[in-house]
Formats: structure tokens, C-alpha cells, sequence
């Protein structure tokens, strides 16, 4: 292992019954970084992480976390998993599940602390069944983050919290990168991996099919948006060369292509008075598309 992977998988394959979860996937988590995990529904994120927590038994190929065997007892106590809020007792208060948590650890984090970064002071003596969803969310966040792990695993930590505590939960996530925890994190939120992450590893269909920073996943693509104020109406805009999505803002048409020339110099002859024209790189939520696109089959709706 390199010196600076603290978490790997080396061609992993993974199985439910003829369901091919993972195919051959190579991972590497490096020491301090945020690694985001990115991908559609089902594209096997979630096995992923459970395979590097050693909640699922490794089928094919190796996973290590610190050099050793996931499910090893040294390992799980220097990282921290954010888990599934099922199965947490109903009847215990926030702070009796800390205080729960941190038993387990040989230096766990003040109860005060992890209570200050969830923004959980004030429901401390709240049963877990009354708090709201976000609130539990954030809780489990917490409990997380007990041990002060040296790597932490946060899957989809931000799913059901409103704005102002996913953006307090990103901060929290942010300082750990700052401190030199290393975090993995999945995600369906572009924005959050935009914002967060260091490194983004794109799965799609059980495969690795992009990896790298935010930037780079980026200009990865060759796609390209076109914006313009013309009459031909969207339906005419998808038959046009290389068209990924097509949208209307407005009075605006915009197109994602991945042959920015054909599609104008196409559009330009439909339409000569195409106005107000401008051609921009993609953003990371148009990379992805173009990654993850289906190839459509010719003359496919949608
Ligand atoms: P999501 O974003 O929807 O949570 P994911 O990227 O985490 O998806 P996984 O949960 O790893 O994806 O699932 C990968 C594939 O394996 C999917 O096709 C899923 O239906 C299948 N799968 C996952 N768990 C099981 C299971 N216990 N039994 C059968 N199939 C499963």
C-alpha cells in the first residue's frame, strides 16, 4: 500500500445474487483529504463504503483500511461511520447516546464539543423518537465523530436537512479536512462535492468512470452549454448533434453538447436570428451528466 492510502479497495467485485454491484473497482483514500464518492442511485456507492467499514464481506479482490483488514478491531477504533438512523433506541436522549459512543473510544471527543459542532446544545436531554429527522441526522453525525476518527465515513450526511444545517454540517465537514482527518463522503448533491471535496470518484454501474478533483472531473468533458434565444423549440433542439440535455430558461434554449460546432453551425441554419448566443464550459453537474449519460438508442424519446 502507498504510504499516503489510508483507505483502499484493489479490484473489488461485489455480488447480490446476479445483481453486480462492483466490478473490478480500484479506490484509494489519501491521508487529510474529503473524497466524495459521487454517483446515480445504484451505482454502488453505499456497497462501496460498506465493504471499507467491513459491514459487507469482501467477495472478490481486497479492501484495507490502515494497512489492514476493515473489520479489525484496532481499525474500527481510529474511524468513524455515520450510520442509518434505523436502529438507534428511541428512548435514550442525545446525550446519553453520546455519552454511550464515547465509551467506546480510548479518546473520545468532550460530550460539549460534539454537541457544539451538530448544533445539538439545545436538545441535549431530548429523547432520539422526538427529535425532527434533521435533527437526528445530525445527531448521528455526532456519534460519528465520537472517537475523533482519523477517517471518517459519512453516507449522504446532508439527505434531509434544510439549508442552514446542511450549510453548518458542511463547515464541520470542511474543518475536519483542515485538521487533517481524512473524510469520505457520499453523495447525490453535485454542489456538496463541488464544495467540499477534494477528490471526487465518479461511480457509475459498479465501475469507476471518472476520478479527480472538482476541476479536473470538469475539464474532463468535452461537453459544452449553448445558450440562445431562438424559435426552435426543444423537441427540434434534442435531434441536433451530440445533445446531452436540453432545457428552457426563460426565453432562452440551452443545450449540453458534446459537439458544441455541429450543434451551433446546425442551429444557425434552422434558424438565422438565433440571438444572444453564448457558448460556456460545463459545470460539474454537466460533467457528470455527459459521464453517466445512457447512450440512447437513435430515434429514443427522451
Ligand atoms: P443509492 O444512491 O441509490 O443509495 P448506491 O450507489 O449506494 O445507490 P448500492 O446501494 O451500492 O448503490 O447498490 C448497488 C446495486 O446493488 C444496485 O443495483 C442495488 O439495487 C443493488 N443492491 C444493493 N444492496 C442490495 C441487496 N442487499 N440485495 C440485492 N441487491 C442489492
Amino acid at each position: 500500500m502507498s504510504e499516503a492510502g489510508v483507505a483502499r479497495l484493489f479490484g473489488v467485485t461485489h455480488r447480490y445474487g446476479t445483481v453486480l454491484a462492483l466490478d473490478g473497482v480500484d479506490l484509494e483514500v489519501r491521508r487529510g483529504e474529503v473524497l466524495a464518492v459521487l454517483g446515480p442511485n445504484g451505482a454502488g456507492k453505499t456497497t462501496a463504503i460498506s465493504l471499507l467499514l467491513g459491514s459487507l464481506p469482501v467477495q472478490a479482490g481486497r479492501a484495507t483500511v490502515f494497512g489492514r483488514s476493515p473489520g479489525a478491531r484496532e481499525v474500527r477504533s481510529r474511524r468513524g461511520a455515520m450510520l442509518q438512523i434505523s436502529g438507534v433506541p428511541n428512548t435514550l436522549s442525545v446525550g446519553e447516546h453520546l455519552d454511550l459512543f464515547r465509551a467506546y473510544y480510548p479518546t473520545p471527543l468532550p460530550a460539549s464539543r460534539l454537541l457544539a459542532m451538530a448544533g445539538l446544545e439545545e436538545v441535549e436531554r431530548r429523547r432520539f423518537g422526538k427529535l425532527s429527522g434533521g435533527q437526528k441526522q445530525l445527531l448521528m453525525f455526532a456519534l460519528a465523530l465520537c472517537g475523533d476518527p482519523e477517517l471518517v465515513f459519512l453516507d449522504e450526511p446532508t439527505a434531509g436537512l434544510d439549508v442552514e444545517a446542511r450549510r453548518g454540517l458542511w463547515e464541520e465537514i470542511r474543518r475536519l479536512g483542515e485538521a487533517g482527518r481524512t473524510a469520505v463522503l457520499t453523495t447525490h448533491y453535485l454542489e456538496e462535492a463541488d464544495a467540499l471535496a477534494d477528490r471526487i470518484v465518479v461511480l457509475h454501474r459498479g465501475r469507476v468512470i471518472a476520478e479527480g478533483t472538482p476541476a479536473s472531473i470538469r475539464a474532463r468533458t468535452a461537453a459544452r452549454l449553448v445558450r440562445g434565444v431562438t424559435r426552435v423549440g426543444p423537441e427540434r433542439a434534442a435531434l441536433l448533434p451530440g445533445v446531452v440535455r436540453v432545457e428552457m430558461r426563460g426565453r432562452h434554449l440551452e443545450v449540453l453538447t458534446s459537439r458544441p460546432e455541429a450543434l451551433v453551425r446546425e442551429l444557425l441554419d434552422l434558424d438565422p436570428d438565433l440571438g444572444d448566443l453564448t457558448v460556456t464550459g460545463a459545470g460539474l453537474e454537466e460533467a457528470f451528466l455527459a459521464l453517466t449519460r445512457e447512450p440512447r438508442p437513435a430515434g429514443a424519446d427522451g
